[in-house]
């Protein structure tokens, strides 16, 4: 069972009409502005996924920063997931910062069969982890069950649109005021996995997941290896980032095979391999 735990769909309107939904939301026009960045919906990604062989996927909402685009697009994402109940599970899109309306919004999106939100954004959605309005939402999310996926990048290295500044103690501080909250850092948690060699951060991080979405633009393979060798492989989820291209320099189409033949390379044990490619995400989402 492979299930990919990062992917990003868009409905036929986005996708139609980009530059109109990037006037309205400055970062997602960051990044998608012009037509470089790929945007594709759910028939797309599927076929994708038959293609390699993965058997489900998670639809991770954009982080978008109006709150009526969040409604309109969960809606439009509700009714996908349930035309393909057997292969998409999707997250809501939830704009922090609109307080009680966010958390109406993500019960509303968990009643309709979602199974959690994000991925959240600081940076692209301006909201601080320590704010009333977010720490309700993540209390909520947890009373209900439900999985927060966050996005967290590298502090250093490379420069790249969308690339934020969210600090690893802000993370620390969420952690430990919701410790309940099941939470997956994208993109192996900007580095969070280092500091679960400190003790205490081990045990306050014991709902804490991993994602390895976008890994080959970022890092080195054997980063698969490290990070399985500090937090455990109970604690890592395959995650693509789809459709992005991972191997821009070799890659025209987005394509899972390169992603999946590099991790196939590392040796990881069949225990290994299991957990990190779908018995975690089973494990996590229930
Ligand atoms: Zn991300």
């Amino acid at each position: 069972m492979i299930i990919d735990a990062h992917t990003h769909i868009f409905s036929p309107d986005v996708i139609a009409d980009r530059a109109r939904y990037a006037e309205r939301d400055p970062f997602f026009g960051d990044l998608y502005r012009g037509h470089a960045a790929r945007m594709i919906g759910a028939e797309e990604l599927i076929a994708a996924m038959d293609a390699a062989g993965i058997d489900q996927a998670v639809l991770a909402g954009w982080c978008w920063q109006p709150h009526e685009i969040c409604v309109e697009q969960n809606t439009w994402t509700m009714e996908v997931a349930r035309q393909h109940p057997d292969r998409l599970r999707a997250l809501a899109a939830i704009q922090p910062n609109a307080g009680a309306a966010a958390i109406r919004e993500l019960e509303r999106c968990i009643a309709g069969g979602m199974i959690g939100l994000g991925e959240l954004n600081a940076d692209g959605q301006h909201f601080d982890l320590d704010n009333a309005n977010f720490t309700a939402l993540a209390r909520r999310t947890a009373e209900l069950g439900a999985v927060m996926l966050l996005h967290t990048n590298e502090p250093v290295g490379h420069n790249y649109p969308g690339k934020g500044r969210l600090p690893l103690a802000d993370v620390y501080a969420l952690v430990k005021a919701v410790p309940d909250l099941k939470l997956i850092l994208a993109h192996w948690g900007g580095g969070f996995p280092f500091y679960e060699l400190m003790r205490e951060v081990r045990k306050a991080a014991a709902n804490v997941f991993y994602d390895s979405a976008a890994s080959p633009l970022l890092y080195s393979p054997q980063i698969f290896r490290t990070i399985i060798d500090i937090v455990g492989s109970d604690k890592v989820l395959f995650g693509s980032d789809f459709p992005l291209l991972l191997y821009p320099k070799r890659q025209t189409e987005p394509d899972y095979a390169p992603f999946l033949a590099e991790i196939r390379g590392l040796g990881l044990s069949a225990e290994e391999w299991e957990n990190v490619m779908g018995q975690n995400s089973m494990r996590v989402y229930g």
